[in-house]
């Protein structure tokens, strides 16, 4: 038995939403080093311009252009690679989008209804679109990207929308879990703190909220898109074989206060 033989991905293809930048980037670049052939998927060609940079080191990346909240696109990307003989037998549903700071009472129907869209309906449509193919195929292995928010409220920011849109994240990752085990697919989550991305740093009020943040953690530190894309590999990979139904902490200990 060779434990590190456990994390290759060597002859997986492995779906990456929203893999361009970031955390997806750096999961891309996490499976892709593994072994598995990468498919990006984004809402632009030129978005996908980092993860294609990574095939000068010798990966295979393919990028597809689609929108996650566009169930009928993420099928038919998912049947093309199904059809080829080569379907996807990893996906991480990473692509989501962040609303902090808008207090609950403020927050308009098309806020909390694109949040849900983002972030909600797009993991199930995808799970669903990549998910059948790995049902009939009997093996597969889903990684979401939900937070420490959907197991606690942050503050001092508002983000009820977010907050929920994870907690879903979460209990759909459950219940996938369990529908599906019996076909071979395992379906996990990893929940983490704030990291170091455009998502915080795109938001100008969150400079003053960082000192408060990381009082609030043991570590006393933000996360890097890499850590995540760690633990990402590890759930993705034969090394969790026997995980599914799994929300695991990446957080610095920010849930244990
Ligand atoms: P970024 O905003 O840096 O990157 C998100 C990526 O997803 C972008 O490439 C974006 O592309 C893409 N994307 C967004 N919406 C869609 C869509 N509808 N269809 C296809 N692609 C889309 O986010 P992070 O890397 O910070 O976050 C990645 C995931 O991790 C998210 O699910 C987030 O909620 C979660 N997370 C992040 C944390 C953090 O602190 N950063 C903490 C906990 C969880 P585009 O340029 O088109 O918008």
């Amino acid at each position: 038995m060779s434990y590190q033989k456990k994390f290759r991905l060597d002859g997986e293809r492995a779906v990456v939403t929203g893999g361009g930048r970031a955390i997806g980037l750096c999961c891309a670049e996490a499976l892709a080093e593994a072994g598995a052939a990468i498919v990006v998927i984004e809402r632009s060609e030129k978005d996908a311009d980092e993860a294609i940079a990574l095939r000068s080191k010798g990966y295979e990346i393919e990028v597809r252009v689609g929108d996650v909240t566009d169930s009928a696109r993420m099928e038919e990307i998912a049947a093309e690679f199904a059809g080829s003989g080569r379907p996807a037998t990893i996906l991480v549903n990473n692509a989501g989008i962040g609303q902090n700071g808008i207090a609950a009472e403020d927050v308009t129907d098309a806020d909390w209804l694109r949040m849900m869209n983002v972030n909600v309906n797009g993991v199930f449509w995808c799970s669903r679109a990549f998910g059948r193919h790995m049902v009939s195929s009997k093996r597969g292995s889903i990684v979401n990207l939900g937070s420490m928010s959907g197991n606690i409220c942050n503050r001092p920011q508002p983000q009820t929308a977010y907050n929920v849109s994870k907690a879903a994240v979460h209990h759909l990752t459950k219940s996938l879990a369990a529908e599906w085990a019996h076909h071979g697919v395992r379906v996990n989550a990893v929940a983490p703190t704030y990291i170091e991305t455009p998502m915080v740093a795109s938001v100008e009020a969150n400079k003053e909220r960082i000192p408060i943040w990381l009082a609030d953690t043991p570590m006393g530190r933000m996360g890097t898109p890499e850590e995540v894309a760690s633990a990402v590999l590890f759930l993705a990979s034969g090394a969790a074989s026997l995980m599914t139904g799994a929300i695991v902490n990446v957080d610095a200990g920010f849930t244990c206060w």
